[in-house]
């Protein structure tokens, strides 16, 4: 079994590099999927509580064979129920969405909860980012992060709170590598997570550059561009419900890329998106 390295995130809480998440996967094959993971190794699971699909998580991580303080779970606050998030109500339903979601998990604690988008058109984040410190101060999540945020909705939670997001999770992948941004988080002691890790299977894993540092490496495309995100200083969080696949996706601890292949890598990205841009995404 592969050993995934840990990353310390800015409050000391330790996070697996490496993660497995289940966007799209319907709540009936979460449980199967989620079992698969764990028994090929993986530690970390991401779910939300729009995926729906946290029942089925958790069902897998109550028959998980592996004790509770050695899994590294992550959930997010989705948009509905907060929508002004300004208002007085804000924070008492980001805590009632929070206990929602901790019941259908079926835990006790979460290891990470994160506000899902920033939905910027919204106003500000107080009342969300105050309930996330109450959540933190009880003991209810062990660190608490955002998702697709950009640094002017960073600097928005710096001016009214000292509380640093532990990571952001954003779309990151060697053709949107985010190198911006990632520098903003380094600045700011945030860690950065990244989603569609593999470019969602499409055109990155038959790119020819890609293609030709898998075959130096006799590894698949999908081994390289993870090994990549390891070796970038990235979290991953690759989605399959293949189970040759979720394995494969583990398998990458056993070599190591050189400066070389990195830079080719690097010249892959093409700066387009494969989902929407979050200073404008504005679902309900
Ligand atoms: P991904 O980049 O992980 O790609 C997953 C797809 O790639 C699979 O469905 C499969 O088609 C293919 N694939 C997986 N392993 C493969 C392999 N070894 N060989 C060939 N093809 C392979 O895409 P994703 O699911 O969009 O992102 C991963 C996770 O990120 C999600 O499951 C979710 O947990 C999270 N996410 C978060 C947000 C957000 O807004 N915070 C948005 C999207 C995804």
């Amino acid at each position: 079994m592969s050993t995934i390295p840990n990353l310390t995130l800015n409050n000391g809480v330790q996070i697996p590099q490496l993660g497995f998440g289940v966007w799209q996967v319907p709540d009936a094959e979460a449980t199967a999927a989620v079992r698969t993971a764990i028994e090929a190794g993986y530690r970390s699971i991401d779910t939300a509580a729009i995926y729906e699909n946290e029942t089925g998580t958790g069902r897998a991580l109550q028959q998980a064979e592996v004790a509770r303080e050695e899994l590294f779970i992550t959930t997010k606050l989705w948009n509905s129920g907060t929508r002004d998030w300004s208002g007085p109500a804000g924070r008492d339903a980001v805590l009632r969405a929070f206990d929602e979601s901790l019941a259908k998990l079926g835990l006790e604690y979460l290891d990470l909860y994160l506000i899902h988008w920033p939905r910027p058109m919204h106003g500000s984040y107080d009342n969300v980012w105050k309930a996330f410190e109450q959540l933190l101060a009880d003991g209810r999540v062990k660190a608490v992060g955002v998702s697709n945020f950009g640094p002017e909705q960073l600097n928005r939670l710096f001016e009214t709170s000292s509380l640093v997001p532990a990571l952001n999770q954003v779309e990151l992948h060697p053709h949107f590598p985010q190198h911006e941004l990632r520098a903003f988080h380094a600045e700011h002691g945030i860690a950065t997570e990244a989603w569609s890790p593999l470019g969602q299977g499409r055109d990155l894993l038959t790119d020819p550059a890609l293609v030709k540092v898998a075959e130096k490496y006799g590894r698949t495309v999908a081994q390289v561009v993870l090994r990549w995100h390891l070796q970038s200083g990235v979290i991953a969080i690759p989605k399959s419900v293949t189970p040759s696949r979720i394995r494969e996706n583990l398998d990458v601890t056993g070599f190591e890329l050189d400066a070389d292949d990195l830079a080719v890598i690097d010249g892959a990205a093409t700066g387009v998106r494969l989902g929407p841009d979050p200073q404008t995404f504005d679902w309900n």
